[in-house]
Parts: structure tokens; sequence; C-alpha cells
């Protein structure tokens, strides 16, 4: 396989991604009036555009603010590319060496907020594309480079784009690890209502994506809460009139490896207050982290078990209210088990709210694409990593056909959303000619 990169677009796509970390594209709106995240993400889309035309790319900006693409070559099928151009903040600045945004250039590396996760990558690919171009090669179908601006919250720039614009054939997301990323679990957020106590007050839990290191209960019969806790053997502290339960916190997808401080609450709660809410919880739940007992196993041999997390609880006079958050094995369909949930929960006067449902990701490693991918990365690198699959998420689930390939290696250090994040030149330049074979391979053979 040909080098593709030369120095020129190495030193050209050093000064476009310089200029897109020297933008703080931090989401700052309220995703309602334009711009919909903010005028600094706004100049990074345009940024990013003018950088696209520079490359003899067609742009297109949404109206409403909410993603761009660039176009180029010709033929019915469609290639996409999808990128993202929001960060999340710098964090504590006297954690840097560097200023965050300075995009200064330090041991070989560029460092700022976004060079890794997704500037970088996405610079990546646009001048691997610029260097296939240069080539004089034929574009026998479209590329298009889609940015998205508020990937780091709510995907909205994704939902617009999929409202309105049109389907690819295939493509990539640079904005993962190589190679290739073909499988990711489904996602499912969800609050189930019930009725309120005169006896319990409680409010316990932080985010849905954590798993609760804590839990207090003060209260009606604190003491009898107490003893029969720590005769089940569960850790906590009380000074008489408040209960603190110790679990350990953790991200909701590995929930088995933490302890989940209120289904431990629960557990002692359930013989001193029983309450339709607590019972579900002592009953249903209890110490898994699988839904094993709402669901039975579930489980697939892709993606792996259901990681199940009790992430809040609240009880007052008026109401209950528990947040769940569910990663489902991507061969689950997430419809199925919404139905069980449903019919669990009815014995216990709970009503099913859906707060977010983010379906998987799922191309079979015998598919084409995931083949053509690997073949090219493992010639261009000869490492032989087997493809990924993961219970975090990309775009690659907002369309068919879309997998998540680089831009990071096995062997980079990851710090993505970390103080000093910043990206080796070499395996920029790396990734663009790993870029420059995909684009080739699937928009001109
Ligand atoms: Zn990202």
């Amino acid at each position: 396989m040909k080098n593709w990169v030369t120095e020129a677009h190495q030193d050209e796509s050093i000064t476009a991604l310089k200029k897109l970390v020297s933008i703080p594209s931090i989401n700052t709106g309220n995703g309602k009036t334009y711009p919909p995240f903010g005028q600094a993400i706004a100049d990074c889309l345009a940024e990013a555009l003018s950088i696209c035309e520079t490359l003899g790319m067609k742009t297109y900006s949404d109206p409403e603010g909410f993603y761009g693409y660039a176009d180029y070559g010709q033929g019915e099928e469609l290639v996409a590319v999808l990128c993202h151009l929001d960060v999340v903040p710098e964090g504590d600045v006297n954690l840097w060496d560097t200023p965050p945004f300075g995009a200064v250039i330090k041991d070989e590396k560029l460092i700022g907020r976004g060079s890794q996760d997704d500037k970088g990558p996405t610079i990546a690919a646009l001048y691997g594309f610029k260097a296939v171009v240069d080539e004089g090669a034929i574009f026998k179908k479209r590329i298009r480079f889609v940015f998205g601006t508020d990937e780091e919250t709510l995907w909205r720039c994704m939902e617009h784009y999929n409202a309105k614009e049109e389907q690819p054939t295939m493509g990539f997301v640079p904005d993962s690890s190589f190679p290739v990323t073909y499988a990711e679990k489904g996602l499912l957020q969800v609050k189930l209502i019930g009725p309120g106590s005169s006896d319990i007050t409680l409010a316990c839990g932080d985010a849905f994506n954590i798993v609760p290191g804590r839990a207090e209960f003060q209260g009606k019969d604190a003491n009898l809460v107490h003893e029969k806790l720590t005769k089940i053997g569960v850790a906590q502290t009380f000074d008489g009139n408040l209960i603190t339960v110790n679990g350990k916190a953790v991200h909701a997808s590995v929930a088995d490896q933490g302890v989940n401080a209120i289904n431990q609450l629960a557990k002692g709660l359930v013989h001193i207050h029983p309450h339709p809410t607590v019972n579900f919880l002592a009953e249903k739940v209890g110490d898994e982290t699988n839904g094993l007992s709402i669901f039975g196993e579930i489980k697939d041999e892709m993606t792996g078990e259901l990681t199940f997390n009790v992430a809040s609880l609240s009880i007052n006079e008026k109401k209950s209210e528990i947040e769940l958050d569910l990663r489902i094995p991507v061969s689950f369909p997430i419809e199925d088990l919404v139905k069980i949930l449903k019919e669990v929960i009815e014995p216990y006067g709970l009503e099913y709210c859906e707060f977010d449902r983010v379906a998987g990701l799922y191309v079979p490693k015998e598919d084409e694409l995931v083949q053509t991918l690997m073949a090219i990365y493992q010639s261009k690198t000869n490492d032989l990593t087997q493809p990924l699959t993961s219970g975090g998420a990309t775009y690659a689930r907002t369309m068919q056909n879309m997998v998540a390939f680089g831009s990071r290696f096995p062997t980079s250090e990851s710090l993505a959303h970390q103080s000093n994040e910043g990206i080796s030149l070499d395996e920029l330049f790396q990734a663009m000619d790993i870029y420059a074979e995909t684009i080739f391979q699937l928009c001109c053979e």
C-alpha cells in the first residue's frame, strides 16, 4: 500500500488543527435560541467548513446551527465521515502545563482541549481525504464529512441531521480507537414513578450514569433500620439520627465493579418500612447489577451482560421515584426489555417514564466494511488487535452501516476529557495515512 501523506499535507494539517483547537467550543447554549450551543461552537463549525472549502469541498451549514457538512465527488452512493467539533470544558486550568486552548506544540505533541477528542481525528480524516484528491484519484462515490456540535451532551445535532438530510450508504466515525469498533451496547434511561409515603423521606443518588456511592436515611425508626442493616452486614454509619450507607461509586457501564448504596439501604429499609418502591428494589434488584430477577439472563457473546444501575431513589409525601440506567447487549431489542420491565413494575404500582433511549451499534465482524477497514489497518500498522466492542457510545450508532474507526492507537495514551489532552504528531500523520487509504478504497475503487 502506498504512503499518501506528504510533508505539505502534514504542515497544512497542523495549521488547520491549531485553528480548530484554539476555539474553545464548549457548549454554552440552551439548544433552543440561535446559535443553539453558543457562539464558540458556531465559530468552530464555520472554521471547519472554511477549511473544507480550501480542500475543494462544497459545504452546507444548517440554518438552525445544529450541524454542517462538506461534500466531494459524484455517484449514487454516499460515504460519510462523522466528526464532532464540541469539546468538554477544560477543567482546572492549573492542572494544564500549557493553556488549554493554546494549541501549543511541545515534545512532538499538539496540546489542547479537543486535540484528541475529536478535532485531531477530524483533521486526520480531512487531510487524508486531501491526500487522495491530490493524487488525482477519481471519486466514484460521493464523500460527506458531517460535523456534529453537541456530541458531548445530547446529540441533538445528529437528531436534526437525520430528520432533514440524506442517509449515507456507509461510513466511519473517527472518534474512538483503532482498529474497528463494531458493536456498542444500547442505552435505556428510565424513571419509575410510584406512590408517596408519610413515614419515609429520601433523596439519594446523582446522575443516571453513576452507581450511587452513598445513601442517607433519617426519620421514623431509624434505629431499627440501623439494627437491621447491621444484621445483614451493610456498611454504614449511624449517629443516632442519620444513617449513611457507604457503597462504591463507579460508571454505570461497569456497575458490577461498584457497590450500590441505594440497593443496600433498601435491603434493610424494606423490613421496617415496607413501601411499594422499596419493596421493588429489595425483591427485584437486591445486589444484582445485571437485572437477572427482572429480565432473566440478558447476555450475548459480542457485548457481554446487561448492566443495570439504580441511579437514584427519592420518596416524599407526594410521590416516589427511581431512576434506572441500563446498558443493553446489542442482540436484545430494547423494546422487548421495556415490555418486561413494565410487566414487572405493574404489581408494585410503579409507572414507567422513559428519559432516554439510544439503540446500540452492531455491524457483523464478517461485514465487508469491517473487513475492509481491518485489512487497511493491519497492513498499515502490522498490529493484529481484533475488532473491538464497547459500552461507550459514538455517532456510529446514529446511522446504518457505520463503525467507529480510530484515531487513537492501542498504544496511545488516552487523554480525552483530561488535563494536558494532546495528540502525538506521529500518530496524527499515521492516522491520516490510514484514513487516506480508507477513503480511497471506499470511494475510488
Ligand atoms: Zn468524542
